[in-house]
């Protein structure tokens, strides 16, 4: 089995202080020589500037940057802007992604779907870029069927991504059924799942109400039950998330990719209890 990859999201910040703050994250998770840095993009280009300039910080650094791309609500000028900056820049690899289109921002644009990107990226830019696309295990919120969305990841593999994340989520088992069913369609990419450290629990249920993450019954209750008690949903968070990331592992999964939300101290307390 080739060495499992391991890699950060992180997103933009929106202050001076948010910049320092990740400047201090990045040092310290560099520590743990991930493959790459990834930096999230809101749809309809609201952190587009952000976006550029943290993945500038990271590659400054000296880090594999990849940047985010969502293409809901953008052009084909616009994107392909920005993937001339990105080529000039050495970057290398980029997450392309349909996005959400903020409320109240009426235009689809000159994109529908994320797979549109993927092939626009690869007509424009030939195989320079890596490509990775999202993955749904539990299924897209939006889609018809599973079935349906199955068929639509392998569109965006059939555009051209290398590989993909996948949404997060907490049962290993919707994991490994989608891998199979993807075997099944043909679809070889390595699938790396996205992995969500628990540290709060009304901010967790609320992300995963919107992108369709279930949290399972019985975790759900426990966090609950925790109340205000902080150290206590961590520490079940960290057992809960580290025999994840282990089951994943063991699985087969070809690596992790964390969703840090910019900060250091729960990616690395799971990867300490990982043992990696
Ligand atoms: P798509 O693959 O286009 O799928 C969207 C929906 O349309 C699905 O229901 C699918 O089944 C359906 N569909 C797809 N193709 C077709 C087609 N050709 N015909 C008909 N139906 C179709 N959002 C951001 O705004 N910025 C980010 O930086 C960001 N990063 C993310 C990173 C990861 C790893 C993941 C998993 C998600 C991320 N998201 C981000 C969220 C993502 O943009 C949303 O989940 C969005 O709703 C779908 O994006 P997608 O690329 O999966 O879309």
């Amino acid at each position: 089995m080739n060495k499992p990859l391991f890699s950060f999201e992180f997103f933009p910040p929106q202050t001076a202080e948010g910049v320092e703050k990740l400047a201090a994250t990045r040092k310290q998770l560099a520590l743990l020589k991930p493959e790459f840095f990834s930096v999230t993009f809101g749809a309809g280009g609201s952190t587009q500037d952000r976006t550029l300039q943290t993945i500038r910080e990271i590659k400054a650094e000296g880090h594999n940057a990849a940047p985010h791309l969502s293409c809901i609500g953008s052009t084909r000028e616009n994107i392909g802007t920005l993937l001339h900056a990105y080529k000039n820049m050495g970057i290398k690899r980029i997450v392309a992604l349909r996005g959400d289109l903020p409320s109240g921002m009426g235009s689809i644009g000159e994109f529908q779907y994320a797979n549109e990107l993927v092939s626009f990226i690869r007509a424009q830019t030939g195989d320079h870029f890596h490509i990775e696309v999202a993955a749904y295990p539990e299924y897209h919120p939006q889609s018809k069927s599973p079935r349906d969305d199955l068929l639509n990841f392998k569109r965006k593999i059939d555009a051209g991504a290398d590989s993909a994340i996948t949404q997060y989520f907490f049962n290993a088992d919707s994991y490994f059924y989608f891998i199979d069913e993807c075997r099944k369609q043909g679809i070889t990419v390595p699938i790396v799942p996205g992995i969500m450290p628990i540290v709060k629990f009304a901010q967790l249920a609320r992300f995963s109400d919107a992108c369709g993450a279930e949290i399972p019954r019985w975790m759900r209750r426990k966090l609950e039950g925790y109340g205000d008690d902080s150290a206590a949903i961590m520490a079940f968070g960290l057992e809960v998330m580290a025999q994840l990331c282990e089951r994943l592992l063991a699985g087969g999964a070809p690596g992790l990719h964390f969703y840090t939300l910019n900060q250091a101290a729960p990616t690395l307390a799971i990867w300490q209890r990982l043992g990696i």
